[in-house]
C-alpha cells in the first residue's frame, strides 16, 4: 500500500516539499543558526547540538532515511525547542521515531510539540516563514479535515486522485501558473507533512 502511494506520488508534491524543505532548512541556518546535515541514524530522527557558546552556530543532524514530510516537522519541532530555550550549552536533543521518547525528555518535547502545532499554523509566527506552503496557510478547511485520522487519510487520497486527474486530462502545461494548480501542490504539501507528523493536528 505505501509503496503503491510513493510509486503513485505526482510530481509535482515531491517537488513542492523539497522546495518548502529546503526553505525552512535555510530559515534555520539563517534565523536561528541551525546548520543542518544528514547521516545515517539508527533509531534516531534527529540530533540537535548546541556549542558550549550561544554565538556559535548549532548543528542539527538528520537521519537520512527521514523522508522529505518528516524532515519539514523537524525542523518546525527544532525551532520550538530553541524558542522555548531547550538548547543548553553542550546539550544535545535527541528526537526519536514519532511518538518514542526517553522519559526523562517527555515533558521538553511535548512542549516542543504544542509550540510547534502554534508555530506551524501560524499563531506564534505572524509571517508564516515556518509554516504550511502560502496558498494554504489560512485554510481552516483544510486544517479540520487534517484534524482526525480518518478524514485527514480520505483528503489525502482526494488530492492524489485530483493529481492524477489534472495529468490524465494533460492540462498541466495550461494550468501550470493558475491558482488551481498551486493550490493543490500547496495542499498536498501541508497533508503530506501532517500525516507524518498528526500531532500538528488540533
Ligand atoms: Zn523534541
Amino acid at each position: 500500500m505505501a509503496t503503491e502511494m510513493i510509486a503513485g506520488r505526482p510530481p509535482a508534491e515531491s517537488h513542492t516539499l523539497r522546495a518548502e524543505e529546503e526553505r525552512l532548512r535555510a530559515h534555520l541556518e539563517q534565523q536561528l543558526r541551525v546548520r543542518t546535515r544528514f547521516a545515517p541514524l539508527a533509531d534516531v530522527r534527529a540530533l540537535l547540538v548546541s556549542p558550549d557558546r550561544d554565538d556559535r552556530p548549532k548543528s542539527l543532524v538528520v537521519s537520512s532515511q527521514a523522508s522529505i514530510a518528516e524532515r519539514i516537522y523537524l525542523y518546525v519541532h527544532v525551532a520550538a525547542h530553541i524558542a522555548l530555550g531547550h538548547h543548553l550549552p553542550l546539550v544535545t536533543i535527541v528526537e526519536g521515531p514519532p511518538g518514542v521518547t526517553r522519559f526523562t525528555d517527555a515533558s521538553r518535547h511535548r512542549e516542543a510539540e504544542d509550540l510547534a502545532r502554534a508555530i506551524w499554523w501560524g499563531q506564534t509566527d505572524k509571517g508564516g516563514l515556518l509554516g504550511p506552503p502560502a496558498f494554504v496557510r489560512h485554510s481552516t478547511m483544510l486544517r479540520r479535515l487534517l484534524a482526525s485520522d480518518p478524514s485527514r487519510t480520505a483528503l489525502r487520497s482526494l488530492l492524489i486522485g485530483m493529481r492524477h486527474v489534472y495529468y490524465d486530462l494533460r492540462v498541466e502545461r495550461a494550468l501550470a501558473g493558475s491558482r488551481l494548480a498551486a493550490w493543490l501542490r500547496d495542499a498536498l504539501c501541508l497533508t503530506a507533512v501532517v500525516c507524518v507528523a498528526p500531532q500538528l493536528s488540533d
